[in-house]
């Protein structure tokens, strides 16, 4: 590389880091964007005039146009998903674009290969050296293993396939024997990238990889998906610092490790969140908790205090302090505004307002956090689970705005439940619970919720921002 090209991947790096360290702060956060989108065209554009000018780079021939199309209609497609995409269906988007760098990084490696080991028009054979060859190797497996994976949990999440686990006898030891299986191929490989059965060996390597993917994501069930997500992140992040190892790219390499270790630390903080060990997530569902009858039904017994919105009001109206707790349902009815409005409302009152945000509420992870800054919710008044669990005892009401699983109880009380030992918000500790949802489905993790038939519960049924807003007009009316 030239030295302007090493002098952008430098300056290119230094600002991935940046943006990375700003996206920590919702305060931050939004001036990260414009700059990783700097950041991506000081590392793509100077790689892409450089190769135009090597020998047998872009510019001969008719690659330059492939290339050329490749890049407008990749953008042009990345550029209408991003702008159409509900903010509700972001997981399943982070899913494919976690694939589809996996699978880049799998073609890139499966070219290098290739061309190397003389399948090119010349049969010209490459050197292919054990340091050259460990990468693309690296390559080919972590990037098969991110693809299908991906394309997994897109299909549960998109609900093409049932958000259940899908298990069968001895699933793990097939993972099992087909990883090592593939870790043998590779060294074979890498040790005879030549010999007469390398291109069998090479296929079977890239065939157990795509297995091994989809093989490790079904037995994984959909309470547990946003670890899945982020762990299929960090494989992406893997594949491509192997990449840039097999192409030589510094900046490539220096990505690749941010996304990977990144989404390492995301995948721990979920794991904790679910309270799910790596190992158990990594090993796809190895000690998931079995789901029967009681599991399903969460045991519930008990009758539904149903509220009309006037006499969720005037609850609010009466309390001194109210925990919010935030979920999917928000995200769905677009109803952080209408949080905000009431809120306001109920602090003219002198009611001290807080809200608590689950890990995994809503279906990326800081989802609860990015709707209610754009609703400019004052950042000191969000609590992450440990800060504010103990305090639910000592507050008059929680408002839970569309959420279910993580304030089920029976992640504290039904051994046996999918969702069993996952930490969730004590609600009913507080004095009243107010739910607000459109009916008594189920939540993402498909079980009933004994909070809803709670003594000190009442359910107000409708859309969340409906709700709210006759909340909030019904306060003002009464002030
Ligand atoms: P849940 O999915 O458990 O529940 C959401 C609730 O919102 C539903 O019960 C639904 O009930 C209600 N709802 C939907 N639309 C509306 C509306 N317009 N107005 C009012 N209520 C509405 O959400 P939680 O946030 O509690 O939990 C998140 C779940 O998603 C967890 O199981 C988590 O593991 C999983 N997950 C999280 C990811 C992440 O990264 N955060 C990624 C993938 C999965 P009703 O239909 O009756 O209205």
């Amino acid at each position: 590389m030239s030295l302007p090209t090493e002098l952008c991947y430098f300056v290119a790096a230094i600002l991935f880091m940046l943006s990375l360290k700003w996206l920590a702060s919702p305060k931050t956060a939004r001036r990260s964007v414009p700059i990783s989108i700097l950041a991506m065209g000081l590392a793509v554009v100077p790689t892409f005039i450089q190769r135009i000018g090597e020998p047998g780079g872009a510019g001969i021939g008719n690659t330059l146009a492939i290339v050329l199309g490749g890049l407008v209609l990749g953008s042009a497609i990345g550029f209408v998903s991003a702008t159409k995409v509900k903010m509700t269906a972001m997981p399943q988007m982070v899913g494919l674009y976690n694939g589809f760098g996996g699978a880049a990084s799998l073609l890139v490696a499966a070219v290098e290969f290739l061309y190397k080991t003389g399948h090119n028009p010349q049969g010209e054979i490459g050197h292919m050296s054990v340091g050259d060859s460990i990468p693309v190797h690296l390559s080919i497996l972590i990037g098969g293993i991110c693809f299908t994976g991906s394309m997994a949990a897109f299909a549960k999440l998109q609900e093409l396939i049932s958000g259940r686990p899908v298990q069968f006898k001895g699933q793990h030891y097939l993972n099992l024997v087909l990883l090592l299986a593939g870790i043998g191929l590779a060294i074979a490989l890498t040790l005879n990238p030549l010999a007469s059965w390398h291109l069998a060996a090479f296929l079977g390597l890239v065939a157990i990889a795509l297995v091994l993917g989809w093989l490790v994501v079904i037995p994984i069930g959909g309470a547990d998906m946003p670890v899945v997500i982020s762990l299929m992140n960090s494989y992406s992040g893997m594949a491509v610092t192997a990449t840039g190892f097999v192409l030589r790219n510094n900046v490539l390499i220096i990505l690749g490790s941010l996304v990977g270790a990144s989404g390492l630390i995301l995948t721990r903080i979920m794991c904790k969140a679910m309270n799910r060990s790596l190992a158990n997530v990594m090993f796809g569902g190895f000690g998931a908790a079995p789901i029967g009858p009681a599991a399903a039904t969460g045991g519930t017994k008990g009758t539904v205090k149903e509220a009309s919105v006037e006499e969720a009001a005037m609850v609010l109206q009466s309390s001194g302090s109210l925990i919010v707790v935030p979920g999917y349902g928000m995200a769905v009815a677009q109803a952080q505004h209408a949080v905000r409005e009431l809120a306001a409302q109920l602090e003219k009152n002198g009611t001290r307002v807080r809200y608590a945000i689950h890990p995994v509420a809503g279906r990326m992870p800081g989802h609860m956090n990015v709707l209610l800054a754009e609703a400019n919710v004052p950042y000191d008044q969000l609590y992450d689970l440990d800060q504010i669990n103990d305090d639910f005892a000592n507050t008059d009401v929680v408002l839970v705005v569309g959420a279910n699983d993580v304030v089920n109880p029976a992640a504290k009380n039904t051994p046996g439940s999918p969702i069993y030992g996952m930490p969730v918000f004590n609600c009913e500790q507080a004095k009243s619970v107010i739910v607000l949802k459109r009916s008594m489905n189920p939540g993402f993790a498909g079980i009933e919720n004994e909070l809803f038939v709670h003594p000190k519960t009442m359910m107000v049924f409708g859309d969340a921002r409906q709700t709210l807003t006759g909340m909030t007009a019904a306060l003002k009316e009464a002030a």
